[in-house]
């Protein structure tokens, strides 16, 4: 059997290659060839591991190598530290950082037997929503090249929606991995706030940051978040509570499911009419499916993305003090008087403007005077949002609502006005502001300038309940052929 690895998913693709009818050398051959033959175009990949990928495959096929995810070729954002190449998180900063370590969450998912193909390209430092911040290339749309792929994980996106990887690991911080899995039509998993073990993975705003995966089906997040999720010696903030043994049994029924639709995430005029439609048939879809939809109320929406700006910035700028060429990270090659203006034009050179400007933002939040008109107001609203989580989950098993308000825009559209990219994320910010699971899902396409792109779905579920919320997606999934529409690249 030759391989198709635009007619397959993950598990379909372990499955072949576990049965034989696939060898794992075959598979990450195939898509190692759709690298070396796209990713010109499509700039996902920053840095391809060809000869320690095609090393590790054969050690599958010799039996070296077992596992649940054995011979499976996956990519990987690069932010997470990997002990081969390079990582770095798209920044001039960490342009030449070779980690002597590799991520907790990466290493899981090679222990499990999985391929490691590269590494994706990234906003810098996980700051933005489109992949246009990176240091070197960002990556484009698969389905119109002349698009953003969403970020920050963009790379990591359009190497899952153009078939250059079985999966892909992103992070997501307000929405990097849920909007750009919207804008490239893939499943894109934001598990909840302490799940996966973020050891390795650079920080931007460690109380918001959250690892997760791209994949081609409900079942492979599933199985992928099984795999990476956890307690971790190595990171303090990942919850002490067993994996679910049936988290990836995503086929099993919801009795009694409620979907809770919120007035907030139907912002008047601001989706784009395809978006709403998409929403709207979700919610009949599963009251088709005997579901009663309930409407729940988040009165403290309308401050997600304030506060956002406020605590994200605030904790990089924190986060980011350790880049200052000395500790970490490029240093200036031009001749210095002290150890400050070696720091300051260290980090001049080596930060792009989307993060000094929020290092700038951050530091101002934080500042002596400022700090509690700013940084200690936006942690009591941040409460509130989440209590307002709290109460609508007494009332239903997921939220749904958009992922984004429009599909993928054209690159440099909003590259020069940093509020409009802000408000893009007015629908994901919040969940990591609550600290709960979100997931999108394809949920078709749209005609825009003779072009079919992407738009998703995204249902929003408690904490720890992801085994539900991937089950509630699932039922959508079945019942439509989302999932197998591809971008022709
Ligand atoms: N787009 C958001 C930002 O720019 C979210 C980024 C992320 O989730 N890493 O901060």
């Amino acid at each position: 059997m030759t391989l198709d690895p635009t007619t397959t998913d993950m598990v379909g693709l372990r499955d072949s290659i576990a049965s034989k009818q696939v060898s794992a050398t075959e598979a990450t051959r195939t898509y190692l060839d759709r690298i070396a033959a796209h990713n010109d175009g499509l700039g996902a990949y920053l840095e391809v591991h060809d000869e320690r990928a095609l090393q590790r495959a054969a050690d599958v096929d010799s039996g070296k190598i077992t596992g649940e995810l054995a011979g499976v070729p996956i990519a990987v954002k690069d932010l997470f530290c990997t002990s081969y190449g390079h990582t770095t998180a798209s920044s001039r900063m960490l342009e030449h950082y070779r980690s002597p370590f590799t991520a907790t969450a990466v290493q899981r998912l090679e222990d499990a037997g999985a391929v490691i193909l590269g590494k994706t390209s990234m906003d810098e430092f996980a700051m933005g929503s489109s992949c246009e911040t990176c240091f070197r290339g960002g990556a484009k749309n698969p389905w119109d090249t002349t698009r953003v792929p969403g970020g920050s994980s963009g790379g990591s996106a359009a190497a899952v929606a153009a078939d250059l990887c079985a999966a892909a690991l992103g992070s997501d911080t307000g929405g990097s991995i849920r909007q750009p899995a919207a804008l490239t039509g893939t499943v894109g998993l934001k598990p909840t706030y302490g799940r996966i073990s973020r050891y390795g993975m650079v920080a931007f705003a460690s109380s918001l940051d959250q690892c997760g995966p791209f994949a081609r089906s409900v079942r492979d997040a599933a199985l992928l978040l099984r795999i990476m999720a956890g307690k971790d010696p190595m990171d303090g903030t990942t919850a002490p509570i067993v994996v679910e043994p049936d988290l990836a049994d995503v086929d099993q029924p919801v009795e009694s499911l409620r979907i809770g639709i919120a007035k907030q995430y139907i912002l008047e005029g601001a989706n784009d009419p395809a978006v709403q439609q998409a929403v709207d048939n979700a919610v009949k879809f599963y009251e088709s499916h005997g579901a009663t939809v309930v409407e729940v109320d988040l009165p403290h929406t309308r401050y997600g993305i304030p506060v956002y700006y406020v605590v994200a910035t605030a904790e990089c700028s924190s986060n980011l003090a350790r880049y200052d060429g000395v500790h970490f990270g490029h240093r200036t090659g031009e001749p210095v008087n002290d150890i400050v203006e070696l720091f300051s034009k260290s980090r001049a050179e080596g930060f792009g403007d989307e993060v000094k400007r929020r290092v700038m933002l951050g530091t101002y939040a934080l500042s002596s005077g400022y700090y509690d008109a700013y940084y200690n107001r936006a942690l009591k609203v941040r409460r509130r949002i989440k209590q307002d989580f709290d109460d609508a989950f007494l009332q239903c098993d997921a939220i749904l609502c958009p992922t984004t308000t429009a599909p993928a825009f054209k690159i440099g559209e909003k590259s020069d006005d940093p509020l409009s990219m802000y408000l893009n994320d007015v629908y994901t910010v919040n969940a990591n502001l609550a600290g709960i699971a979100g997931v999108s899902l394809p949920a078709g396409t749209t005609e825009v300038d003779g072009k079919q792109l992407p738009i998703g779905i995204q249902l929003l579920g408690d904490a720890f309940a992801e085994a539900k919320l991937l089950r509630i997606a699932r039922l959508y999934e079945e019942g439509h052929a989302h999932s197998a529409l591809r971008p022709s690249i």
